[in-house]
């Protein structure tokens, strides 16, 4: 590869590229014009890492500064901070401003802006508002607003709720990659396992809890904390004491100070397990040195920074941690409301083979019980069982309890709350005002081609940069008519592409169409591994066609038509974006001009399009005969390959 085109994709200079290379480990010579293609996607790693090990570093500074402002206290959240989408609901506004919509709308009014609670304002009139209410506005991606919306609607869930009981602590342990998190979660469950009964089955259900001096401790143990990650803005609210895992022969690393800074930002009580003791090379003074240059000095060292060396290799260590979380819970007396209706948030989620959608739950307040109708996020249910982390039928599971859900229509997203709902009449009007995922049943979002019932359906995902482009691709849908077929948006939402989006298109066998938006590897090889098809589109009227084309296919699949003769492919001449010059054999019948023309392989029809032209020898015809090779352009998902059989039929039109 050319060191420009590279510096081109690194978006900078080549000049700078050259320079910079040496101190990433790539010494390619200071007027390199080539790059090794092997070398290529090392450097961009390389370049990746060292772009957020700089931001990590500008943060951790900034932490610093705080600290050396206000002597050695948690920093302050800045409150008065929101952070606003190009587009937001009024509603949604107020709530991240945590005042009510009234207020809001009385500001808006005054401004000379009339709007309903549920209408959109854009950034500008946003920013403007909650200046004049003394916020602080910055633009933001919007899964970060979506999460402190649920933010703030789980505060107000809670707030009112009198705690009575003590509850066990929700312990999350985090750190660097491969610096033990995994075996420290493994260590402490199979020292302090909790009514483990012989021939019970372990599960990973996002959460278990241990039982020392008679007492209960919840660990998250999400495999790459997802639940954490999903909540990143949250963590405070889901846990309430984090262990910080640092392996001692490798100290204080990119994602330590990651954490880091998440623990600061949350204030959430914390301890720093120092791992792998055991190993050649373990140094703790210099993990505590580094600690100290954070002003995280150690208690030892005369800080206040609760440190516990261990082994989580050889279970060294781990009593005494237990010791220290339930310490620094006691100093922080921890209480819950376990009567009424319960609110918790979902840790795990997805769509098993056996039992459909199941979740995790972690109980925050109120008692869940068998039985008890609820909503989350954008699905609702009624709980049909109950199971805690040893997979055992329980009746009830009360605050700071994970436990297995049954009975959910779709799986939730991770990181929703879930709300027990006991008014019927609550509960149906929540229900049926739900704007994501719809039941099958609901009719309301799919389009109106048809009556008939029996209809084919086009089940369809739509994520989308903005909610306006979600909302405007959904009504250009319901335009596109195609007798006996139908496109149903079980789902439109803003910003990437989710983990539950692709199990949930699983599930529904739906398309997922992204729109002026990217997802990521991982969500890429997820929805491989479960063959759903991912769509990007960054002009309407393309995905329309696309669309428009699906369903064709869709109802070619259901109707009758005259089939004139198929052909065998032989040769691929040229394959444009939408078209495709193909040459051939007639094996049957005949082949007529303007035909439809079904692609098969393996008997399987792959897509369907229209013969626009064709040729035998180098004339123009207008039919060509069995035993003759033809020439002919083909309208359609350009994916025929030599081969394929294209069968050549006339509609029939009843
Ligand atoms: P995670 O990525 O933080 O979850 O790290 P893992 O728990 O997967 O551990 C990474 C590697 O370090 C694995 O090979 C573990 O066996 C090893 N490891 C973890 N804890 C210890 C320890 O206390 N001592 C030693 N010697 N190895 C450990």
């Amino acid at each position: 590869m050319n060191v420009s085109s590279l510096a081109r994709q690194l978006k900078i200079t080549t000049q700078e590229l050259l320079e910079k290379l040496p101190a990433l480990g790539f010494a390619i010579g200071a007027r390199a014009i080539k790059v090794d293609d092997k070398l290529v996607p090392k450097i961009l790693h390389a370049w990746k890492q060292a772009a957020r090990r700089s931001s990590l570093q500008e943060e951790m500074s900034l932490i610093k500064e705080i600290h050396a402002k206000d002597g050695n206290g948690p920093i302050n959240k800045l409150d008065k901070k929101i952070s606003v989408p190009d587009i937001i609901i009024v509603k949604d506004l107020a709530e991240l401003m945590r005042l009510p919509v009234a207020r809001l709308m009385a500001e808006l009014m005054r401004n000379g802006i009339m709007v309903s609670l549920n209408e959109k304002i854009d950034f500008d009139t946003a920013t403007i508002i909650a200046e004049d209410l003394g916020f602080k506005v910055e633009k933001s991606d919007h899964e970060v607003v979506e999460e402190e919306n649920k933010r703030a609607k789980l505060e107000k869930l809670l707030a009112n709720r009198i705690s009575v009981d003590s509850r066990p602590p929700v312990v999350v342990v985090m750190g660097h990659v491969d610096h033990g998190k995994t075996k420290l979660l493994d260590a402490i469950r199979e020292t302090n396992v909790v009514d483990q009964e012989a021939g019970g089955i372990t599960q990973h259900i996002g959460a278990y809890q241990v039982k020392t001096h008679d007492r209960l401790i919840t660990f998250l143990d999400t495999p790459g904390h997802e639940a954490f990650k999903a909540m990143r803005s949250r963590g405070g609210q889901i846990a309430d004491v984090a262990i910080l895992v640092v392996a001692a022969d490798d100290g204080l690393q990119p994602q330590t100070l990651e954490s880091i800074s998440v623990i600061q930002k949350e204030n959430l009580p914390f301890i720093v397990a120092i791992n792998k003791i055991d190993k050649e090379g373990a140094d703790l003074d210099k993990v505590k040195q580094q600690l100290t240059e954070l002003n995280l000095t150690p208690e030892d060292w005369g800080g206040k920074t609760i440190c516990q060396p261990i082994s989580a290799k050889l279970k060294t260590g781990i009593n005494e941690l237990l010791d220290l979380i339930l310490l620094v819970v006691d100093m922080n007396e921890l209480k819950a409301d376990d009567s009424g209706a319960a609110v918790g948030t979902i840790i795990e989620s997805h769509i098993d083979k056996s039992e459909g959608p199941v979740a995790t739950v972690l109980v925050q307040a109120g008692t869940l019980k068998i039985g008890d109708t609820f909503v989350v996020g954008a699905v609702s249910g009624k709980i049909k069982t109950l199971k805690n982390w040893n997979n055992q039928d329980v009746k009830t599971a009360g605050p700071s309890t994970p436990v297995k859900i049954l009975g959910l229509k779709q799986a939730p997203v991770i990181g929703e709350i879930l709300e027990v709902v006991t008014d019927k009449k609550e509960f149906k009007t929540k229900s049926k005002n739900l704007n994501g995922y719809q039941s099958n049943r609901n009719k309301n979002s799919s389009n109106n081609n048809t009556d008939d019932e029996n209809a084919s359906i086009l089940n369809l995902i739509i994520k989308a940069d903005v909610l306006g482009s979600a909302e405007a691709i959904e009504e250009s849908l319901n335009k596109i008519k195609v007798a006996n077929t139908k496109v149903k948006v079980l789902k439109k939402g803003l910003g990437q592409i989710t983990e539950a989006d692709v199990l949930n298109a699983e599930a529904t066998s739906a398309l997922i169409i992204g729109f002026h938006i990217k997802e990521n590897k991982n969500i890429i090889s997820l929805a491989s591994d479960k063959n759903v098809k991912i769509l990007h589109f960054d002009i309407i009227y393309k995905l329309l066609e696309d669309i428009e084309r699906r369903l064709e296919t869709i109802k070619i699949k259901k109707t009758v038509h005259n089939i004139s003769g198929k052909l065998q492919v032989l040769a691929i001449f040229k394959t444009n974006k939408d078209s495709m010059i193909i040459g051939g054999k007639v094996i049957d019948g005949k082949i007529i001009k303007n035909s439809k023309i079904k692609v098969l392989r393996k008997d399987e029809i792959e897509a369907v399009g229209e013969l626009k032209n064709l040729q035998a020898g180098k004339e123009n015809v207008s039919e060509v005969l069995a035993g003759t090779e033809a020439g002919l352009e083909y309208k359609g998902d350009p994916i025929i390959q030599v081969g394929d059989i294209l069968e050549f039929f006339q509609e029939v039109y009843e």
